[in-house]
């Protein structure tokens, strides 16, 4: 079986939203490597018990040490739960990020019901699937 480096973010209003998603699918993030923007790993670090990278808080950089992480091959997936209804400081480097994730075919779940089917994927951790990355 495959082990996964997954980052988890959410913004503010969503930092609910990605817990309570954590919490439904604990057992298949027990399984992943966990790696997240500061604020968001704390805050599922000290809810569920998982162990988190905790990076730098977004809008400080941490959406870009993610993004630093795809490009260093290092990274297989991303949970990105942002907020459509609120401004962000950071947005540049929420866009940069999201940008990534197209350039390395990250598979990338910006909302619930994304994050929901590809945990759900017979393919999520098996051996018999591997995102092809890019040769550039
Ligand atoms: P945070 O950052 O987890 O530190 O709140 C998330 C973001 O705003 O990108």
């Amino acid at each position: 079986m495959s082990k996964y480096t997954v980052a988890l973010v959410a913004h503010d209003h969503k930092k609910p939203d990605l817990l309570a998603w954590v919490k439904t699918h604990l057992s298949v993030m027990q399984k992943c490597d966990l790696v997240a923007t500061g604020t968001t790993g704390s805050m599922i670090e000290e809810k569920t018990g998982l162990s988190v990278d905790c990076l730098k808080s977004g809008p400080l950089g941490g959406d870009q040490q993610i993004g630093a992480l795809i490009a260093e091959g290092k990274l297989d997936m991303l949970f990105f739960f942002w907020d459509p209804l609120n401004a962000a400081p950071h947005d540049p480097d929420v866009k940069a990020l999201l940008r990534l994730c197209s350039v390395w075919n990250i598979p990338v779940a910006c909302n619930k019901a994304t994050a929901d089917l590809i945990v759900t994927s017979p393919l999520f951790l098996s051996d018999d699937y591997q995102a092809e990355r890019p040769a550039l």
